[in-house]
């Protein structure tokens, strides 16, 4: 037996979408609170010259994991040099203003994702715009999984699982899990309590008639995390809520 034999292949095309990103290429994120934001803004002195982001903030600011914009085209490209994205503006989409949906290609597979600006102006908020877009996008394909993920991604594999009652009613098309699924990753929706909250074992039992209810739930909540996003741009105090 050669070494080359034994060689696990390396994974290629939408699988190596899937494939854990190597340290190097993910970034972190200062999520700072509106309390955080606004103490520093207040008196500068509250914060800090961060150790981890390098930025100036409160130093108790919660950092989140993610993927640049730079590693996440290089990934694409090796997945698929013809990787596309466009603008996708289509009913039923929600947009609470300011935000995009895009069509992600990669080899042939589209998939839907949604980006804002995240509270920069200008040209910036184009460009965030369309990376947090991407980054959505990407991970609907599997990209960088796990950091999109709070938690263990299988805990719930040792939870009992809760016996599925039959359906009496429709349950939703594949087309508004979709919808539901991206509204939970734009509004970081615990998916759990939402089932819980409706009475199904998995958001695809959800009845057919509770769907309208589902989504205007969650739209709504959409609406407010912008509105919250918002209070972080900058000196436009103008649409701070208090
Ligand atoms: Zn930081």
């Amino acid at each position: 037996m050669t070494a080359k034999q034994s060689e696990p292949t390396k994974p290629t095309g939408l699988a190596l979408l899937r494939e854990p990103f190597p340290a190097h290429q993910i970034s972190k994120l200062p999520k700072p609170t509106k309390a955080q934001t606004d103490a520093v803004r207040q008196d500068f002195k509250k914060g800090i010259r961060c150790q981890i982001c390098g930025a100036w903030h409160h130093p108790d600011v919660v950092h989140l994991d993610y993927v640049g914009h730079a590693a996440l085209t290089d990934r694409l490209l090796d997945c698929d040099p013809n990787w596309t994205w466009e603008p996708c503006v289509e009913p039923g989409l929600p947009n609470p203003g300011g935000g995009m949906w895009i069509k992600l290609t990669v080899c042939g597979v589209s998939r839907l994702g949604f980006g804002h600006a995240d509270g920069k102006t200008g040209g910036d908020a184009i460009k965030e715009t369309i990376g947090d877009a991407l980054r959505n996008a990407a991970m609907r394909f599997g990209a960088a999984l796990d950091l999109w993920h709070k938690g263990d991604l299988h805990a719930t594999d040792d939870e009992p699982e809760q016996p599925a009652k039959p359906v009496q009613t429709p349950v939703i098309t594949e087309a508004d899990y979709t919808l539901l699924i991206q509204l939970f990753e734009a509004t970081n929706t615990d998916v759990k309590g939402f089932c819980n909250y409706f009475g199904v074992p998995a958001v695809k039992s959800l009845p057919a008639d509770a769907f309208p209810k589902a989504k205007a739930m969650l739209e709504k909540k959409l609406a407010e995390a912008v509105k919250q996003d918002d209070t972080l741009a900058g000196d436009a105090d103008f649409l701070k809520g208090e």
